[in-house]
């Protein structure tokens, strides 16, 4: 069947079509392949860095359209900059990505793609509307704390769950379990020291972190007092846009940021720390997300560069004195957004390092995708799910019973791989463990 989009293939359109400069950087020479996932699923060359390449060249060059085979290609992308970390050439995979997908929404909202409308459609009109998303979020702890979660995951589930279509079987096993009340405290969350001389910073609450694992604040929160903060969450901040910049709704991203901006620029702080790596590293790119906006390109480069991880700035100051043990085998999966969009691979390491009694186990692949990228375990399961089975046989394999994550996508992802797995393992941020071990230490 020919489908509309078919018949009227697209073209990069708007203010966002990719860099010829950013493209003219790859030099082709595969050296990106090897850690690809969708690469490494499938050994095709358009579903590699390169042939996604290729493909954008071509339709920024005019010499291709924009076909649904072609955004197929670039729709399969985890967009985990994984070839970012490997390329030598240093082009900006990411960017580049972000700016194809921006300009294909940039076209006619008839024209679009629809499956990539709907997707937009959901993160403008829910993700990024506190009040709607509560709601949504409000069945699902319904769903938890009535015990049906529970019964229907048990032995006694095997009957609903023999009677539900496979897709929903599947969805069901990655959405969290939340059996706590959320995080949405603003203001003064940790007092200056008494002696008067603690750094100031703001936290961001995020969209879904507080929601759905108020406990990664509630650590962040009494790990940044320990070394030495006074911390405020200010109002009118909200959700950062970047699975809004990741899906080309570039708009509602823009709109997003300023609001961050104004918003963190009220508390006055000396950092803003992010304990979510898809977040932290959309917010330390609020520069160029605003470059074409002459009132805000300026304000948004100098916030960008006030945007710490809260694993980043806790490794940079005295975290290490008075540690209690953690006596637990840990290993650790690298947020992609992380080790690969802000370079921060150290950090983690060295936290969990310091912890007296704490074994680290490293996977074979800790910086490779566990699958979950924003909401591709939902758009592309299929993909999603063999990625994710790689990534739960890698920490298999290391017989930790806790797994350390720094974004709340990788440990939904990874909390679902663990109960497909049948393993005997918790998930949680590296801050949560540091935030154990001070504890311990008191
Ligand atoms: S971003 Fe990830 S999935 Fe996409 S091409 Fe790069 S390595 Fe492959
Ligand atoms: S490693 Fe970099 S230069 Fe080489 S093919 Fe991949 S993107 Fe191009």
């Amino acid at each position: 069947m020919t489908t509309t989009h078919e018949a009227h293939p697209l073209r990069f359109v708007g203010v966002d079509i990719p860099s010829k400069a950013d493209l003219q950087n790859c030099i082709h020479c595969g050296f990106c392949l090897p850690s690809c996932p969708t690469y490494i699923a499938t050994g095709q060359e358009l579903e590699s860095p390169r042939g996604r390449l290729h493909l954008i060249s071509a339709v920024v060059d005019g010499r291709i359209e924009a076909t649904e085979r072609v955004l197929g290609h670039l729709d399969l992308c985890l967009q985990c900059r994984a070839c970012e970390t490997a390329c030598p050439s240093s082009v900006p995979y990411g960017r580049i990505m972000e700016d194809a997908r921006a300009s294909i929404m940039a076209n006619a909202p008839a024209a679009q793609p629809p499956a990539w409308r709907g997707r937009a459609l959901f993160l403008r009109e829910v993700l990024a509307r506190p009040s709607r998303l509560r709601v949504a979020l409000a069945f699902g702890r319904l769903y938890t704390r009535s015990g049906l979660q529970a019964l229907v995951r048990g032995p006694l589930g095997a009957t609903i769950r023999e009677m539900l279509p496979p897709a929903l079987v599947r969805l069901e096993s990655s959405a969290p379990v939340l059996d706590r009340a959320p995080f949405r405290e603003t203001g003064t969350l940790a007092a200056p020291s008494a002696g008067g001389s603690s750094t100031r910073v703001a936290l961001l609450l995020g969209c879904l972190q507080g929601e759905m694992y108020p406990g990664v604040h509630e650590a962040t929160v009494r790990v940044l007092q320990h070394v030495g903060c006074e911390v405020v969450s200010p109002e009118g901040q909200g959700c950062c846009g970047a699975l809004h910049s990741h899906a080309g709704d570039v708009e509602t991203a823009r709109a997003l940021a300023r609001r961050n901006i104004a918003a963190f620029e009220r508390a006055g702080v000396e950092a803003v720390i992010v304990n979510a790596a898809g977040c932290g590293a959309a917010m330390k790119e609020y520069g160029h997300l605003l470059r074409h906006d002459a009132h805000w390109a300026e304000r948004a480069q100098r916030f960008s560069e006030g945007v710490r991880d809260v694993l980043e700035f806790v490794a940079s100051r005295d975290f290490a004195s008075g540690l209690g043990k953690v006596e637990r085998t840990v290993t650790l999966q690298d947020a992609c957004h992380l080790a690969h969009a802000q370079r921060i691979r150290e950090a983690p390491r060295a936290i969990l390092g310091a912890i007296p009694g704490l074994r680290l186990v490293e996977m074979r692949t800790p910086d490779r995708c566990c699958g979950s990228a924003g909401l591709y375990s939902v758009v592309q399961p299929a993909m999603s799910a063999t990625i994710l089975e790689a990534k739960m046989a890698d920490i298999a394999s290391t017989g930790a019973e806790t797994i350390c994550t720094s974004n709340p996508g990788c440990t939904i992802q990874i909390e679902a791989g663990v109960r497909r797995a049948g393993l005997d393992a918790e998930v949680c941020h590296v801050i949560e463990v540091l935030d154990e071990a001070i504890r311990a230490g008191r």
